[in-house]
Protein backbone atom coordinates (compact mmCIF):
# COMPACT_ATOMS: atom_id res chain seq x y z
CA UNK A 1 0.00 0.00 0.00
CA UNK A 2 1.60 2.99 -0.93
CA UNK A 3 1.55 6.15 1.29
CA UNK A 4 -0.03 9.37 0.45
CA UNK A 5 1.90 12.54 2.19
CA UNK A 6 -0.24 15.41 1.95
CA UNK A 7 0.56 18.62 3.40
CA UNK A 8 -2.54 19.78 4.78
CA UNK A 9 -0.85 21.57 7.69
CA UNK A 10 1.83 24.14 7.26
CA UNK A 11 5.05 22.84 6.75
CA UNK A 12 7.52 24.39 8.94
CA UNK A 13 11.08 24.36 7.59
CA UNK A 14 13.39 26.22 9.99
CA UNK A 15 16.58 27.66 9.12
CA UNK A 16 18.82 28.83 11.98
CA UNK A 17 17.49 32.09 12.83
CA UNK A 18 14.27 31.15 13.19
CA UNK A 19 15.19 27.94 15.52
CA UNK A 20 17.44 30.36 18.01
CA UNK A 21 14.19 32.16 18.43
CA UNK A 22 11.30 30.27 18.91
CA UNK A 23 9.80 30.36 21.99
CA UNK A 24 6.30 28.69 22.30
CA UNK A 25 3.46 30.15 24.51
CA UNK A 26 4.02 27.60 27.83
CA UNK A 27 1.77 24.70 28.27
CA UNK A 28 2.00 24.33 32.08
CA UNK A 29 1.13 20.67 32.03
CA UNK A 30 3.55 18.11 31.70
CA UNK A 31 3.25 16.66 28.08
CA UNK A 32 4.58 13.38 28.96
CA UNK A 33 2.59 12.37 32.38
CA UNK A 34 0.23 15.42 32.78
CA UNK A 35 1.89 16.41 36.13
CA UNK A 36 0.84 20.59 36.62
CA UNK A 37 4.16 20.55 39.05
CA UNK A 38 7.94 20.14 38.87
CA UNK A 39 7.56 18.01 41.68
CA UNK A 40 5.88 16.52 45.09
CA UNK A 41 8.64 18.29 46.89
CA UNK A 42 9.32 21.44 44.70
CA UNK A 43 5.62 22.29 43.64
CA UNK A 44 7.51 25.09 41.32
CA UNK A 45 6.62 25.73 37.85
CA UNK A 46 7.50 22.59 35.43
CA UNK A 47 10.49 22.64 33.26
CA UNK A 48 10.87 23.67 30.01
CA UNK A 49 11.38 21.12 27.49
CA UNK A 50 14.33 21.82 24.32
CA UNK A 51 12.09 20.09 21.06
CA UNK A 52 15.53 19.45 19.93
CA UNK A 53 18.15 18.42 22.45
CA UNK A 54 20.42 21.76 23.28
CA UNK A 55 23.68 19.48 22.33
CA UNK A 56 22.42 19.46 18.80
CA UNK A 57 21.48 22.85 18.52
CA UNK A 58 18.44 23.17 19.52
CA UNK A 59 16.29 26.14 19.76
CA UNK A 60 12.89 25.61 19.36
CA UNK A 61 11.88 25.71 23.25
CA UNK A 62 8.11 24.38 25.00
CA UNK A 63 8.41 26.70 28.32
CA UNK A 64 6.72 24.89 31.31
CA UNK A 65 6.45 21.49 29.76
CA UNK A 66 8.05 18.15 31.60
CA UNK A 67 7.96 17.62 35.19
CA UNK A 68 11.14 16.40 36.92
CA UNK A 69 10.97 12.65 36.72
CA UNK A 70 10.11 12.61 32.66
CA UNK A 71 12.72 15.02 32.13
CA UNK A 72 15.23 13.10 33.96
CA UNK A 73 14.38 9.65 31.76
CA UNK A 74 14.33 12.19 28.67
CA UNK A 75 17.37 13.68 29.51
CA UNK A 76 19.29 10.14 30.05
CA UNK A 77 18.04 8.52 26.50
CA UNK A 78 19.28 12.27 24.72
CA UNK A 79 22.77 11.86 26.56
CA UNK A 80 23.33 8.45 25.23
CA UNK A 81 23.63 9.43 21.50
CA UNK A 82 24.94 12.59 22.48
CA UNK A 83 28.27 11.44 24.14
CA UNK A 84 28.45 8.52 21.81
CA UNK A 85 28.07 8.94 17.96
CA UNK A 86 27.40 12.62 17.67
CA UNK A 87 29.84 13.78 20.42
CA UNK A 88 32.86 14.49 18.22
CA UNK A 89 30.41 16.45 15.63
CA UNK A 90 29.54 18.35 18.47
CA UNK A 91 32.41 19.20 19.73
CA UNK A 92 33.27 20.16 16.26
CA UNK A 93 30.24 22.61 15.62
CA UNK A 94 30.31 23.79 19.33
CA UNK A 95 27.13 22.44 20.05
CA UNK A 96 25.47 22.47 23.40
CA UNK A 97 26.02 24.09 26.82
CA UNK A 98 29.16 26.29 26.40
CA UNK A 99 30.54 24.61 29.75
CA UNK A 100 34.30 24.40 29.53
CA UNK A 101 35.01 21.19 28.62
CA UNK A 102 38.12 18.31 29.58
CA UNK A 103 40.00 17.86 26.56
CA UNK A 104 39.09 14.62 24.73
CA UNK A 105 41.10 12.79 22.49
CA UNK A 106 40.16 9.56 20.43
CA UNK A 107 42.59 7.59 18.64
CA UNK A 108 43.22 6.89 15.31
CA UNK A 109 45.59 4.10 13.86
CA UNK A 110 48.20 5.23 10.79
CA UNK A 111 49.90 2.65 8.58
CA UNK A 112 53.04 4.60 8.32
CA UNK A 113 56.53 3.61 6.71
CA UNK A 114 55.27 0.09 7.18
CA UNK A 115 54.51 0.05 10.30
CA UNK A 116 51.28 0.55 12.13
CA UNK A 117 51.07 3.22 15.10
CA UNK A 118 48.27 4.84 16.79
CA UNK A 119 48.02 8.49 17.15
CA UNK A 120 46.19 10.57 19.90
CA UNK A 121 44.10 13.06 18.27
CA UNK A 122 41.94 15.69 19.84
CA UNK A 123 38.22 15.77 19.30
CA UNK A 124 39.12 19.08 17.53
CA UNK A 125 40.88 18.03 15.00
CA UNK A 126 39.41 14.57 14.47
CA UNK A 127 38.43 13.71 10.64
CA UNK A 128 34.90 12.42 12.02
CA UNK A 129 32.45 9.90 11.23
CA UNK A 130 28.79 9.78 12.61
CA UNK A 131 27.97 6.49 12.81
CA UNK A 132 24.25 6.19 12.60
CA UNK A 133 21.05 3.85 12.04
CA UNK A 134 18.67 4.09 9.00
CA UNK A 135 15.15 3.39 9.28
CA UNK A 136 12.28 2.04 7.15
CA UNK A 137 9.25 3.95 7.19
CA UNK A 138 7.19 3.09 10.32
CA UNK A 139 5.19 0.17 10.02
CA UNK A 140 2.13 1.85 11.18
CA UNK A 141 1.81 3.79 7.35
CA UNK A 142 1.38 0.73 6.05
CA UNK A 143 -1.39 -0.14 7.44
CA UNK A 144 -0.73 -3.08 9.23
CA UNK A 145 -0.93 -4.49 13.64
CA UNK A 146 1.43 -3.65 16.02
CA UNK A 147 3.78 -6.89 16.54
CA UNK A 148 6.37 -6.48 19.09
CA UNK A 149 10.41 -6.32 17.45
CA UNK A 150 13.34 -4.26 18.24
CA UNK A 151 13.56 -1.37 16.49
CA UNK A 152 16.40 -2.28 13.78
CA UNK A 153 18.12 -0.51 10.24
CA UNK A 154 20.74 0.15 8.14
CA UNK A 155 24.14 2.05 8.87
CA UNK A 156 23.98 5.65 7.88
CA UNK A 157 27.76 7.26 8.02
CA UNK A 158 27.62 11.31 8.55
CA UNK A 159 31.02 13.15 7.60
CA UNK A 160 31.20 16.49 8.80
CA UNK A 161 32.52 18.85 5.75
CA UNK A 162 35.68 19.22 7.22
CA UNK A 163 36.57 15.72 6.74
CA UNK A 164 38.63 15.27 4.16
CA UNK A 165 40.69 18.04 5.19
CA UNK A 166 41.31 16.95 8.60
CA UNK A 167 42.02 13.49 7.22
CA UNK A 168 44.64 13.94 4.18
CA UNK A 169 47.67 14.70 6.74
CA UNK A 170 47.08 11.43 7.78
CA UNK A 171 46.27 9.72 4.35
CA UNK A 172 48.86 11.01 3.13
CA UNK A 173 50.95 9.17 5.28
CA UNK A 174 49.05 5.85 4.26
CA UNK A 175 46.24 3.79 5.57
CA UNK A 176 44.08 4.83 8.67
CA UNK A 177 41.55 2.97 10.87
CA UNK A 178 39.50 4.67 12.45
CA UNK A 179 38.29 4.19 16.36
CA UNK A 180 34.65 4.94 17.08
CA UNK A 181 33.76 6.72 20.34
CA UNK A 182 32.83 3.96 22.92
CA UNK A 183 28.60 3.97 23.28
CA UNK A 184 25.84 2.07 25.32
CA UNK A 185 23.66 3.77 22.77
CA UNK A 186 21.13 1.49 21.21
CA UNK A 187 18.45 2.07 18.41
CA UNK A 188 16.03 1.96 21.16
CA UNK A 189 17.47 4.81 22.66
CA UNK A 190 17.77 6.64 19.17
CA UNK A 191 14.03 5.72 18.57
CA UNK A 192 12.84 7.04 22.16
CA UNK A 193 14.70 10.31 21.49
CA UNK A 194 13.05 11.32 18.07
CA UNK A 195 9.73 9.92 19.97
CA UNK A 196 10.47 12.60 22.45
CA UNK A 197 11.58 15.32 19.96
CA UNK A 198 8.36 14.79 17.32
CA UNK A 199 5.69 14.74 20.42
CA UNK A 200 7.24 17.76 21.73
CA UNK A 201 7.36 19.37 18.44
CA UNK A 202 3.65 18.42 17.72
CA UNK A 203 2.35 20.03 21.02
CA UNK A 204 4.06 22.91 20.59
CA UNK A 205 2.56 23.11 17.27
CA UNK A 206 -0.97 21.82 17.87
CA UNK A 207 -1.71 22.52 21.42
CA UNK A 208 -1.70 19.89 24.27
CA UNK A 209 -5.46 18.79 23.08
CA UNK A 210 -4.58 19.50 18.89
CA UNK A 211 -3.69 15.56 18.69
CA UNK A 212 -4.22 11.91 20.26
CA UNK A 213 -0.47 10.92 21.08
CA UNK A 214 0.86 7.58 20.59
CA UNK A 215 4.05 7.71 21.56
CA UNK A 216 3.99 8.69 25.28
CA UNK A 217 4.68 4.89 26.71
CA UNK A 218 7.56 5.22 24.28
CA UNK A 219 8.94 7.67 25.61
CA UNK A 220 9.17 7.21 29.12
CA UNK A 221 10.36 3.66 28.34
CA UNK A 222 7.15 2.19 30.12
CA UNK A 223 6.56 0.46 26.74
CA UNK A 224 9.11 -0.05 23.63
CA UNK A 225 7.89 -2.73 22.21
CA UNK A 226 5.99 -1.24 19.13
CA UNK A 227 8.24 0.94 18.56
CA UNK A 228 9.21 0.08 15.43
CA UNK A 229 5.71 0.97 14.67
CA UNK A 230 5.20 4.70 15.28
CA UNK A 231 9.38 5.49 14.56
CA UNK A 232 11.13 4.77 11.16
CA UNK A 233 12.44 6.76 8.35
CA UNK A 234 13.16 6.74 4.67
CA UNK A 235 16.80 4.90 3.28
CA UNK A 236 16.62 7.71 0.88
CA UNK A 237 19.46 10.25 2.53
CA UNK A 238 18.37 13.82 1.22
CA UNK A 239 21.53 15.97 0.22
CA UNK A 240 23.40 18.07 2.58
CA UNK A 241 21.47 21.48 3.64
CA UNK A 242 22.96 24.13 5.89
CA UNK A 243 20.77 23.98 8.39
CA UNK A 244 21.54 22.77 11.40
CA UNK A 245 18.38 20.32 11.35
CA UNK A 246 15.12 20.34 10.20
CA UNK A 247 12.09 19.82 11.45
CA UNK A 248 8.69 19.70 10.12
CA UNK A 249 4.31 18.41 10.79
CA UNK A 250 3.05 16.53 7.89
CA UNK A 251 -0.80 14.92 7.53
CA UNK A 252 -0.33 11.15 6.24
CA UNK A 253 -3.99 9.54 5.45
CA UNK A 254 -4.87 6.57 7.45
CA UNK A 255 -7.09 3.36 7.70
CA UNK A 256 -8.81 5.12 10.35
CA UNK A 257 -11.04 8.39 9.69
CA UNK A 258 -8.26 11.11 10.69
CA UNK A 259 -5.20 11.43 9.20
CA UNK A 260 -2.12 10.56 10.85
CA UNK A 261 0.03 13.71 12.22
CA UNK A 262 4.36 12.65 10.74
CA UNK A 263 7.16 14.50 12.07
CA UNK A 264 9.99 14.32 9.88
CA UNK A 265 13.18 14.96 11.59
CA UNK A 266 16.78 15.50 10.46
CA UNK A 267 20.00 16.00 13.26
CA UNK A 268 22.76 17.56 11.97
CA UNK A 269 21.56 18.24 8.76
CA UNK A 270 24.39 20.08 7.34
CA UNK A 271 26.41 16.75 8.13
CA UNK A 272 26.48 15.24 4.71
CA UNK A 273 24.88 11.50 4.77
CA UNK A 274 23.10 12.29 8.02
CA UNK A 275 19.51 10.60 7.30
CA UNK A 276 16.04 11.61 7.62
CA UNK A 277 13.89 10.21 10.60
CA UNK A 278 9.70 9.83 10.60
CA UNK A 279 7.89 9.71 13.75
CA UNK A 280 4.15 9.02 13.57
CA UNK A 281 3.14 11.17 16.58
CA UNK A 282 -0.58 10.45 16.80
CA UNK A 283 -3.79 10.94 15.27
CA UNK A 284 -5.01 14.59 13.92
CA UNK A 285 -7.78 15.86 16.92
CA UNK A 286 -11.17 16.84 15.48
CA UNK A 287 -11.13 20.50 13.79
CA UNK A 288 -12.56 22.08 16.95
CA UNK A 289 -9.34 20.53 18.56
CA UNK A 290 -7.04 21.34 16.02
CA UNK A 291 -5.52 24.85 16.80
CA UNK A 292 -2.85 24.54 14.39
CA UNK A 293 -3.55 28.10 12.45
CA UNK A 294 -3.92 29.64 15.96
CA UNK A 295 -1.54 32.39 15.88
CA UNK A 296 -1.71 32.86 19.44
CA UNK A 297 -0.28 29.39 20.77
CA UNK A 298 3.41 30.79 19.56
CA UNK A 299 5.16 33.73 20.86
CA UNK A 300 7.16 35.81 18.40
ZN1 LIG B 1 5.95 14.30 33.76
Amino acid sequence: MSVNVEDRTSEVMLGKAALRAKIYAPVGRCIYCGSTEWSAQQPRKLGDEHIIPEGLGGGLVLPEASCQTCEAVTSAVELEWLRGAYHTARVQKELGKKKKRPPRFLPLQVHRDGKTVWESISLEKYPAMIVTLLFDEPEILSGCIPVDKVLSGGVAVGTLPTFGQLLKPYLDQGAVTFVPPRSSATSVHLGRMLAKIAHSYAVAELGITGFTSFLIDIILGTDTRHLSHYVGGTRDVPPLSDKGYEIKLTTVESVGLLPYLVVKIRLLSDVNGMPEYWVVVGERGSDEQFRHDDPGNVQK
